[in-house]
């Protein structure tokens, strides 16, 4: 989410830094963050039987850290939010360390406030999960193209039905908002629904109820940022985007970020008129300078029109109810909504973070060390809210590194190298490693091996549909360092080589590798010649266009 380039929180430079950690030259560097070693005599040791679904866990897990004396605290650890972050947490830390484990959570609504939110948090409700099923339901229009050089042919256009999609959806979530209350019941995790705040380093207030804990866990993650600009009244969010009571017929998304480029792809399948605004001459700042070329021209000509350079300034709402974007180089009327997808804000204000001492930089996140404590020993925090690589799995990650460090008396960081991440947009994108510019940057002696051609499907769908796959290798030890990927089924190729990269692999291993026949995904490892082989960053960039792959 994905990670190396324009995630939420405009966090693209902390990625470039994280992503370098690839380097067999240096370990991981997190960008801020003061290293503090948790220390683990300061912390009594753990003398409580764990939960009873995992009382058969061995000695030296029981032998943790985060534990109080009975009596002193209400609860060893008590997690504000349980989103992604939140729920491994506590999951973990009650199930394979017996700790008391206490969590809040606010009520759910569609639409995160600073009073709603859900079980779950935003990749169940408002993000990743929702916003697959709706990939899901737009891809089909593109699919009932193809199927006309396969010999299909329809008596009338299929249509679509909105409602029927939108109702499908929140069934979906509800049974999974229902899973997540079960799995933090079987886990024996107290849940309290609320609003947490913070009262002191080990108190936790809820609907006016205060909580003691020996650790507070803060996951709270983002919700999205819009500017005050005059009309603002009148746009949507992403939250809002996932459940309109009917489908757009003309759509203004703002953002060029992968939020944005995804619901892009989800209109337009969906047949609405998509016009994407973007601040910048390109999408996808921070991703892969060629990938960010080939998905714009890629979803151009699925019919999204594009609005570079382009700030917003403001919106007004005509008697008829149409909506007109006025930006500083164009105004442009008829929309039925206006979206904006520019960006996401840590959920830190109001929640007691000033008074308890807890340290946050200028965009609000939450400053951790790199085992996830904040700048009060017993405080820490983990996903979003920490504006580190703003992804579930990396949320994930972080939530059980933290357990290990604070209930299983082993220290552990995330370890942020090679996170793979994707766009699902149409078509989408997967990566893991470093683009071909952050690779030069790093390495200096880069070669790059690059795949443009026509997928079969397309020989026959007549559709002007191309696939771009890149192999970045550092040119001194061979090792691929990037991979990156625009076509059908990036994200799930991806996921796979992402093992390969993480492992260290080498060029000559991809080589060694048999393909899958036919298939695209054998191109990663039948790519031979390199199409550039970038010396130093000097003149002795070799490029020959002629070996660029065109498949046909
Ligand atoms: P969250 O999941 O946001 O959970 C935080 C929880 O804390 C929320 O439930 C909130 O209600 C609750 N909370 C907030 N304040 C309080 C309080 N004071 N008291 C009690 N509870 C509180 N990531 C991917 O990996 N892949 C994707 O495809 C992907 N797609 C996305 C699409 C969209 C539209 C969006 C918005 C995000 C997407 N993400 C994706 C990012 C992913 O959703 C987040 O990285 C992930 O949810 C972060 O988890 P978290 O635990 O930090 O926070």
């Amino acid at each position: 989410m994905a990670a190396h380039a324009t995630l939420p929180f405009s966090c693209s430079s902390k990625l470039q830094t994280l992503t370098r950690t690839l380097s067999p030259r240096g370990p991981l560097h997190l960008r801020r963050g003061f290293i503090r070693l948790p220390s683990l005599a300061a912390f009594p040791r753990f003398s409580r039987a764990p939960h009873p679904s995992c009382r058969h866990i061995s000695a030296s897990a029981e032998a943790s850290n985060g534990a109080s004396a009975e009596g002193e605290y209400d609860f060893d650890l008590f997690t504000i939010g349980a989103g992604s972050g939140g729920v491994r947490a506590s999951r973990f830390a009650s199930t394979l360390h017996g700790a008391r484990v206490a969590i809040c959570e606010m009520p759910f609504a569609t639409i995160a406030s600073e009073e709603h939110g859900g079980l779950g948090g935003t990749c169940v409700l408002r993000g990743c999960v929702p916003k697959k099923l709706l990939v899901y339901g737009s891809k089909y229009s593109h699919e009932f193209e193809e199927s006309h050089g396969f010999g299909w042919t329809y008596e009338t256009d299929p249509k679509h039905d909105w409602s029927t999609l939108i109702a499908n959806k929140n069934t979906e979530l509800q049974r999974l908002v229902g899973i997540y209350k079960n799995t933090i019941n079987n886990a024996g995790v107290t849940l309290i629904e609320g609003r947490g705040k913070i009262v002191d380093p080990h108190t936790v207030s809820v609907n006016g109820k205060l909580y003691t804990a020996k650790n507070i866990l803060i996951a709270v993650g983002g919700r999205p940022s819009i500017p005050n600009i005059p009309g603002i009244e009148h746009v949507i969010d992403s939250d809002a985007a996932l459940d309109l009571p009917s489908k757009p017929e003309k759509i203004a998304i703002m953002g060029g970020g992968y939020i944005a480029l995804e619901f892009a792809g989800i209109f337009n399948g969906l047949k609405s008129d998509v016009h994407v605004f973007i601040r910048q001459k390109k999408v996808l700042r921070g991703f892969d300078e060629e990938v960010r070329d080939f998905l714009a021209e890629q979803m151009s000509l699925r019919g999204i029109t594009f609005h570079t350079e382009q700030t917003p300034q403001a919106i007004t709402k005509s008697n008829d109810g149409l909506l007109s974007l006025k930006t500083s180089k164009e105004t442009i009327g008829g929309f039925s909504h206006v979206m904006f997808a520019t960006g996401r804000k840590p959920n830190t204000k109001n929640l007691g973070l000033e008074e308890a001492g807890v340290e946050m930089d200028k965009n609000g996140a939450i400053v951790v060390d790199e085992y996830s404590r904040t700048s009060v020993e017993s405080i820490w925090a983990v996903g979003d809210v920490t504006n580190r690589i703003n992804l579930t799995p990396v949320a994930l990650m972080e939530g059980g590194a933290f357990v290990k460090t604070v209930f299983g008396n082993e220290p552990t960081k995330p370890d942020y190298r090679a996170v793979p991440s994707a766009v699902f947009s149409q078509p989408p994108i997967g990566q893991v490693g470093l683009s071909e510019e952050q690779a030069i940057e790093e390495y200096g002696d880069v070669d790059v091996f690059v795949a443009n051609f026509r997928p079969l499907k397309a020989t026959l769908s007549g559709l002007p549909d191309r696939v771009l796959m890149k192999i970045i290798v550092c040119a001194t030890t061979n090792k691929v360092v990037g991979v990156h990927m625009c076509g059908d089924d990036a994200p799930e190729i991806i996921q796979g080589i992402a093992i390969a990269v993480k492992a260290g692999l080498t060029k000559q291993d991809f080589d060694a590798t048999i393909g899958i026949h036919p298939t695209s995904a054998e191109e990663f490892v039948t790519m031979r010649n390199a199409t550039r082989k970038i010396r130093n960053n000097t003149a002795s960039e070799v490029e020959s266009k002629d070996e660029v792959v065109t498949k046909q």
